[in-house]
């Protein structure tokens, strides 16, 4: 038997919260089962890491900024270590270099290309627990790189996949996935079970439970994950591929803030244009997301969509590098924007289901700006400051 368990930065915030850490491994590996514990930063430290560099300039180099971030992760595994071993247990830590974990070359938001098994397989044939960075990797240039916020979740699904563990337990400070940020909504219940395509949704969207990349993994590779509380014994929430449980119209409501809208107005009514503009966003590796365009009056094309909020300013700057190649007359942008999403597969087989939500928006007299939808996800963006208003209204129609 092999256990991934990875655990979140609040779970090892301090030396106490890492000895409850090291108290649970030591737990599972009594129980029979090899482990290997994939860690992210202490508490805050990754944004207080962004906060010092943004000190020096508001876009600092990515790859400096790389190096700077996976710092925090080898911190929290080498404590862990520290601590296992003064318990009198044997265990190791390894950064990216050491297991070695291959990534594609794009810093700050690098994919995984190959792990190699063999030095994780060595230490704990020699009976020992293994402590992975999260969130970290390396690339052809032999530079470190990193996975994007949140990464952490996909070192431990990958680490399970190619390991062929039995399953990978993603520890945080929530009792699982529940169906709206409780936080937000208070009377928001936890799922027992959710299949990979209604997390993914979940995820991209800004239920923060896991990192979107780690459950396209996970369903890939069927990885069954267990999202459950460091800090309790309940029983969490399972991710796989088909769920048990009599199937709800709506799985949950999310809200996604980290998101700002660009528009570009101007280009002219033929083909490549679209495709200059989407194709030069791309060759950046900058991500759009919900996009729509329309047709002016002066019969020239304009082109809105939108970016996370830390790639904005990088976008604005390539497009206005570009403005003449690609034809743009106008360009402005907006960061006071949020995506709200119901996510469920009973989407797929109920109408109605984009009329209620629209009419609940409009009872509380939230407008909105672009609509997509996918077979399982109604998704809208709407005006920041409602946000929360709007996953409390949408939570209380679908849920109540
Ligand atoms: N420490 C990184 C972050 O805060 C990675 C992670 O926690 O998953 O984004
Ligand atoms: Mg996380």
């Amino acid at each position: 038997m092999l256990t991934v368990m990875k655990f979140g930065g609040s779970s090892v915030a301090d030396l106490e919260h890492i000895r409850n850490v090291a108290n649970r491994c030591i737990a599972k590996q009594r129980e029979g089962s090899q482990v290997v514990v994939v860690l992210s930063a202490m508490g805050k430290t990754t944004d207080n890491l962004i906060a010092t560099a943004k000190q020096i300039t508001e876009q600092p180099s990515r790859r400096e900024l790389d190096m700077l971030l996976t710092t925090g992760e080898q911190v929290s595994v080498s404590l862990m270590a520290m601590t296992l071993i003064s318990m009198g247990v044997s265990a190791v830590s390894l950064n990216a270099w050491q297991v070695p974990m291959h990534t594609t070359s794009n810093y700050q938001n690098a994919r995984f290309k190959r792990i190699d098994s063999e030095r994780i397989r060595k230490e704990l044939d020699a009976n020992k627990i293994v402590i992975v960075t999260g969130f970290q990797g390396i690339n052809k240039y032999e530079d470190i790189t990193t996975l994007g916020r949140g990464g952490s979740d996909t070192t431990a699904v990958a680490l399970a996949a190619e390991l062929h563990a039995d399953v990978c337990e993603i520890y945080t400070d929530v009792d699982g996935v529940y169906t709206a940020d409780p936080r937000v909504v208070p009377n928001a219940h936890k799922m027992t079970e959710i299949t990979y395509d209604e997390m993914l949704e979940m995820a991209s969207l800004g239920a923060k439970v896991l990192h979107s990349r780690c459950v396209e993994i996970a369903k890939k590779y069927g990885v069954e994950l267990l999202v459950c509380s460091s800090l309790n014994h309940n029983s969490g929430t399972i991710v796989r591929e088909k769920t048990k449980m009599e199937k709800m119209l709506i799985s949950g409501v999310a809200a996604d803030k980290n998101v700002a809208k660009i528009r570009v107005a101007g280009l002219g009514n033929e083909p490549n244009s679209t495709f200059r503009l989407l194709n030069l966003l791309d060759k950046n590796k900058l991500n759009i997301d919900v996009m729509i365009q329309s047709l002016g009056k002066d019969g020239t094309k304009s082109v809105s969509f939108t970016v996370t909020k830390s790639d904005m300013l990088r976008a604005l700057d390539l497009l206005n590098e570009n403005k003449d190649y690609l034809g743009i007359k106008k360009l402005d942008s907006d960061e006071n924007v949020a995506k709200v999403s119901v996510i469920g597969a009973g989407i797929r087989s109920h109408s109605g289901v984009a009329a209620k939500m629209f009419g609940a928006l409009a009872s509380i007299d939230v407008n909105t700006e672009m609509v997509t939808t996918s077979e399982i996800r109604i998704t809208a963006l709407i005006d920041e400051a409602y946000a929360d208003l709007a996953v409390r209204k949408l939570h209380e129609t679908f849920f109540d």
